[in-house]
């Protein structure tokens, strides 16, 4: 019941932040849309693809599509979205590569999300969205699902909101499944205090989910929800 009521003061406050930035881009108004990036300036959004370079993640049981492809591009098209809207976005890579860090030698994958932990903890964001594909071995499990930190109070809000927000848009399209979002033991949830998800976008085992998600509208679709949920997020964080 509370929780009911929280969320549908979040969505009313949503609705009026979207609706601001929706109109400024219908009227092309150079002048307000200033003015809201100036209102804004000070959130600050990591978006991290998960995966990279050597490290290709999970592969779609079909087309063999990469899960780090698809990341990335659900990545730049939520940071576009974010920005849009006057978000600064920091970007934990911008292309298909693994990064070093001088801590960790050896094992690159380590040293990968020792870095993305690194670029977490030095733009102290408000939030922190790591976008994936999921696999399961029963190739009929279909959907989105949000992981977050059960240490993290503020990151279990955020992932209850995104979770929310995908079941109400994608999940309806990737096999009509709602989930709960879930904690989940992931050094990118635990590096850093800040609130963090992990948005796993749909099944690349399920051929029906990876039409889906290998489908550029869809991958907009699903990246304008993502933007939603984080706007909602930041709207109720900051109140
Ligand atoms: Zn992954």
């Amino acid at each position: 019941m509370h929780k009911c009521a929280r969320n549908e003061t979040l969505f009313k406050w949503s609705a009026v932040a979207l609706s601001i930035v929706v109109a400024l881009f219908a009227i092309g108004a150079p002048i307000l849309a200033a003015t809201i990036k100036n209102a804004s300036a000070t959130y600050v959004v990591v978006v991290d693809a998960g995966h990279g370079g050597a490290d290709a993640g999970v592969i779609g049981v079909r087309t063999g599509v990469k899960e780090s492809a698809l990341n990335l591009k659900v990545a730049m098209l939520l940071g576009e979205y974010l920005e849009g809207g006057g978000i600064r976005v920091v970007y934990t890579r911008t292309g298909d590569v693994m990064h070093p860090h001088p801590d960790v030698a050896g094992n690159r994958k380590r040293a990968d999300m020792f870095y993305r932990g690194d670029v977490i903890k030095k733009s102290a964001p408000d939030a922190v969205i790591s976008i994936h594909m999921n696999f399961y071995s029963a190739a009929s499990r279909r959907g989105a699902q949000v992981f977050f930190d059960k240490h993290n109070e503020q990151g279990r809000q955020f992932a209850e909101i995104v979770q929310e927000i995908l079941n109400r848009d994608v999940n309806p399209e990737l096999g009509g499944r709602e989930y709960s979002a879930l904690s989940a033991e992931k050094y990118l949830l635990e590096c850093s205090p800040r609130p963090a998800v992990i948005a796993e976008c749909g099944f690349l085992s399920n051929p029906l989910d990876e039409a889906a998600l290998i489908d550029p509208a869809f991958q907009a679709r699903l990246a304008y929800s993502l933007f939603q949920a984080v706007v909602i997020f930041l709207n109720a964080a900051r109140g």
